[in-house]
């Protein structure tokens, strides 16, 4: 695999702008389940119910306390060295964007601020009146609602729903701008842990491809993008990216984030 490795540094070495795409298997290196493992825990969980607005419509607490129950597993885990290799990226290029599916704070933890989230997040919850965005944090919320207790927006006193993208629903405009602008400028697109099926991420990889980027794909299974990838890297990103980091920035072993 080492030549992959140079390869890659490579294609990072003369970047000035560097697009990275992450998905769930970013986030699974620290411990979080995906809602789409076909035996993961989440198997369990209705996506009909648990990630559809009529789904939240029709059993509003059921859907409110399995987000609740995501936020704690979240609250717990780590960002892991692919987090903190994509966070230190953002200070080596003139011209970067992050663009998530994951809708966890891993990202933000290991210290990105260059970046959208295309699926919304965990913490937030918006008024399915006035659609404003509160943080959950904020608010003295019980670990399991009940119909009295669920989230209310203060304004409007009308419930909240989770601040997440479901099935059916649209990637906010102005993250799926940024995201297109960036791919279609990029020198390097990186995908990170997602198999591209959902919310434009082959469109993203063509816009990128069609000018000339080099697409690398850290993934270690394939998925319907790595056809396209210039180079495949089939490892988990937080063995691929710690290495490639140590090479593009010549830091010794012990500057490293732990793997
Ligand atoms: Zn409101």
């Amino acid at each position: 695999m080492t030549h992959k490795i140079d390869e890659l540094v490579d294609a990072f070495a003369n970047a000035r702008s560097v697009f990275v795409f992450t998905g769930a298997g970013a986030s699974k290196e620290s411990g979080l389940p995906t809602f789409r493992e076909i035996d993961g825990e989440w198997n369990q969980y209705d996506p009909m119910t648990y990630a559809t607005l009529d789904g939240f419509l029709s059993e509003p607490v059921r859907v409110w306390n399995m987000y609740r129950l995501r936020q704690r597993q979240i609250g717990d885990a780590q960002p892991n060295a692919a987090h903190i290799v994509i966070a230190q990226m953002e200070s080596r290029y003139p011209h970067f964007l992050l663009t998530t599916q994951n809708v966890d704070d891993l990202h933000e933890r290991a210290g990105s601020r260059k970046m959208v989230k295309i699926h919304g997040d965990c913490w937030g919850m918006r008024c399915m009146h006035c659609s404003e965005v509160f943080d959950t944090r904020e608010f003295s919320l019980p670990d399991e609602f009940t119909s009295e207790t669920l989230p209310r927006c203060p304004h409007c006193e009308v419930l909240c729903r989770p601040n997440i993208v479901w099935f059916g629903e649209f990637v906010p405009d102005e993250a799926m701008f940024a995201s297109i602008e960036r791919a279609s400028s990029c020198d390097v697109m990186l995908v990170v842990g997602t198999s591209g099926e959902v919310s434009g991420g082959y469109g993203f990889v063509e816009r990128a491809s069609m000018h000339g980027a080099t697409i690398v794909e850290i993934n270690p299974t394939e998925g319907i993008l790595t056809q396209h990838a210039h180079l495949w890297i089939p490892e988990p990103a937080g063995v691929a990216l710690p290495k490639l980091w140590q090479s593009l920035t010549g830091l010794g072993r012990n500057s490293l984030p732990p793997a």
